[in-house]
């Protein structure tokens, strides 16, 4: 066994009807104003104005920053810190999927330390306490309401900048599957998979350990048994809280482990592409699977068995991205990264921005370049 440290350290509240407690843990954190951070199809569900009335009545004074976009900006979380500010907020509460989550974490930094979001990309750049945030995930997931992970794109350049710290953890995340029912079949497929692919990726890293190996078992059992039931029907409460529970178990385990050659080469084809997160990556799951097989110590046997919910009679690691490629594809999910407008002469490109990621190094497979070139080229 390995070396290794973890922690998780905020609290974690799940119910149908979670949001409820979002006056009390205001309270708890000693906030009279609140800004809640949302995008424009979140912020018109009837639940967002539910909440804000209850904090309202509370005693509560909120506004509402509902200018994030997907895959969120430099300047999209540098203008949330300036409003956060502006408004002299003590919590900031993020409701939504990965977009406002992420926003909100990074701007926390901004609000309570000055300077720019692009300031605090480099390891070790924040160096104490910022502004709180409540996480209140709408989809199922990314998992950003258990990390310390903020994802942001640079528009100029064209990259997905990571900016990570303890102190970026929210410090509750809520947990409300009655929140996902509203969300279209598609999101809810993309997102699925993209929390599927954080617990595998989790799982197989070489930074896993025997603690987030444990959280990524159960996420993909929870994830494996309930995806196709959830996107067909979101308002399944029961396949819903399977999910979202997944979903966190599944960002707990990343938290620790990292991911791996998936998110390394994602994160490249969103900021170049502007395409969905959960949707890349499920293009390219398979095919990092397939890449990994070599490098399989008896993993890829138990993630298939909980995947499909048995034990094969006989296993080949082959059998693995099969039953992935057949899942995502019973999801309605695209096949390749040309369906998410993948220019292939950009395929250099984004190869190299691809290996400047922190995944490449935790990836089972060791990985060149070339390799992830090839991955690219395969899974167009
Ligand atoms: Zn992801």
């Amino acid at each position: 066994m390995r070396e290794f440290s973890f922690s998780a350290a905020n609290q974690v509240y799940f119910a149908p009807g979670a949001v409820s407690k979002l006056p009390e843990l205001a309270g708890k954190l000693g906030a009279r104003r609140a800004l809640i951070a949302t995008g424009p199809r979140v912020a018109a569900l009837p639940s967002v104005s539910s909440v804000i009335k209850a904090l309202e009545a509370a005693g509560v004074e909120t506004k509402i920053f509902t200018d994030i976009e997907a895959n969120p900006s430099l300047e999209t979380a540098d203008a949330l810190a300036q409003e956060y500010r502006d408004m002299g907020a003590q919590v900031m509460i993020a409701i939504g999927g990965g977009s406002p989550m992420d926003a909100a974490k990074a701007a926390a930094v901004v609000a309570s330390q000055g300077g720019r979001t692009a300031e605090f990309s480099a390891p070790g750049a924040i160096t104490g306490e910022v502004a709180p945030v409540i996480a209140v995930p709408t989809t199922a997931g990314t998992g950003s309401e258990v990390t310390s992970f903020a994802v942001i794109t640079d528009r100029q350049r064209e990259l997905k900048i990571s900016i990570s710290s303890p102190y970026i953890l929210p410090k509750y995340a809520v947990l409300d599957p009655e929140l996902l029912s509203t969300m279209p079949p598609s999101v809810a497929a993309a997102t699925g998979a993209d929390a599927l692919v954080h617990a595998v990726e989790a799982y197989i890293s070489l930074a896993a350990s025997p603690m987030t190996d444990a959280l990524a078992e159960k996420a993909v059992s929870l994830i494996g048994g309930s995806i196709k039931r959830f996107t067909a029907n979101r308002g399944d409460v029961q396949a819903a809280s399977n999910m979202i529970v997944g979903s966190a178990l599944a960002g707990m385990a990343f938290n620790q482990a990292k991911l791996g050659d998936v998110h390394a080469m994602s994160h490249p084809v969103s900021a170049h592409f502007d395409a969905a997160h959960g949707e890349a990556n499920a293009v390219l799951l398979p095919t990092v699977l397939e890449f990994n097989a070599l490098a399989d110590s008896g993993k890829y046997e138990k993630i298939y068995s909980l995947l499909i919910g048995r034990t094969p009679r006989k296993f080949e690691p082959s059998m693995l991205p099969e039953a992935v490629r057949k899942l995502f594809e019973s999801l309605g999910l695209p096949k390749g990264l040309g369906e998410l407008g993948v220019d292939p002469t950009l395929i250099p490109e984004l190869a190299k921005d691809a290996m400047l990621s922190g995944n490449i190094p935790v990836n089972p497979r060791t990985t060149a370049v070339e390799d992830i070139i090839k991955m690219y080229e395969k899974a167009l």
